[in-house]
């Protein structure tokens, strides 16, 4: 094991990580944890050293233009998604960065297999892609009101085979195993927040006129599925948490520790890719060399 593992290895957000091919339990995972920080400013300074070192990384990543970093989000409303992405980011280049939201699917969207739209956003090479909901919504959302399955148009008795889900887990499965051998690191993260967390967020959303904007009614009522969001997610989790693409299950409670966890997490991995800058060959170098006389005289 390199050095780089090791980077990996030691980072206190592995211990969210889900094991592949285990069974998962999602109310034995917490929610909430000891936190990372002492108090307010040290959790700001500890993510901005860690931003400052995600920007360090990213401008290698994209110097040795190989590679790319995928990371994907998703999680029950109110858990954070969005202040994650945009605390965890903030700070690196925009450049290399690309956000991409999923929502319901257009009528174009609906034309095409599953997996179409968000191909069309994944991160060139060099880059760092961020998926917030993803193709993943098709084994969630879906799953738990199967009746968006209707406009998809699926072939006669598709939906009906007893291993559909199954097979939708398998094509995120091989796309995804397919993406990395062609370069793209993916790192999942499912923001875990406790049924009374949301509750409460909710709440706060009605209360503060600043955060009205963020409350929607629909909410409310998919917190009624709760239960089957949940059997969802720990089969889709489960199901698709490999070696190279693996899930973290982050304790949500807390935004600020929850932000710290994601942002080691992907650090870790952004380490253990054994990024370098391009090395230049004698012919590049004697070619700098001469630009410099050049510019001298
Ligand atoms: P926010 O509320 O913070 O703006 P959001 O991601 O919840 O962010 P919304 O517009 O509120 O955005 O919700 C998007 C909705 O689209 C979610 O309820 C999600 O489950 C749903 N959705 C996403 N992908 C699909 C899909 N493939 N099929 C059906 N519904 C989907
Ligand atoms: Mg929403």
């Amino acid at each position: 094991m390199g050095c780089h593992d090791a980077a990996m290895k030691n980072s206190y957000a592995r211990r969210f990580l889900v094991r592949p091919g285990r069974k998962l339990k999602l109310a034995r995972c917490p929610t909430d944890v000891p936190k990372l920080y002492r108090n307010e400013k040290d959790a700001e300074e500890q993510l901005a050293r860690q931003v400052a070192r995600t920007s360090e990384l990213q401008d290698v990543l994209y110097a040795s233009d190989r590679h790319s970093l995928l990371l994907i989000f998703q999680a029950m409303d109110a858990a954070g998604k969005d202040g994650a992405i945009k605390h965890v980011l903030s700070g690196v280049n925009p450049l290399g960065c690309q956000v991409s939201s999923f929502k319901q699917p257009s009528a174009e969207e609906l034309d095409h297999d599953f997996l179409w739209r968000t191909t069309l956003r994944l991160p060139e090479r060099g880059r760092i892609g961020i998926f917030n909901r993803s193709y993943y919504e098709e084994v969630l959302v879906v799953r738990v009101h199967p009746q968006y399955l209707a406009a998809q148009r699926l072939p006669e008795g598709a939906v009906e085979a007893r291993d559909f889900w199954e097979g939708r887990l398998r094509s995120i499965r091989d796309h995804e195993a397919h993406l990395h051998r062609n370069g793209t690191r993916i790192l999942k993260f499912f923001l875990h927040v406790s049924h009374e967390e949301q509750r409460k967020r909710f709440l706060d959303r009605i209360d503060h006129p600043d955060k009205n904007w963020k409350f929607n009614l629909g909410d409310v009522e998919e917190r009624g599925y709760w239960d089957d969001y949940m059997r969802a997610y720990e089969q889709a989790l489960a199901a698709t948490s490999t070696q190279d693409s693996p899930w973290y299950v982050i304790p949500a409670d807390d935004k600020k520790n929850a932000r710290l966890l994601i942002s080691q997490a992907m650090n870790a991995t952004l380490e253990s890719m054994g990024l370098a800058y391009p090395k230049l060959d004698r012919k590049r170098l004697a070619e700098l060399k001469a630009a410099r006389k050049l510019l001298a005289d």
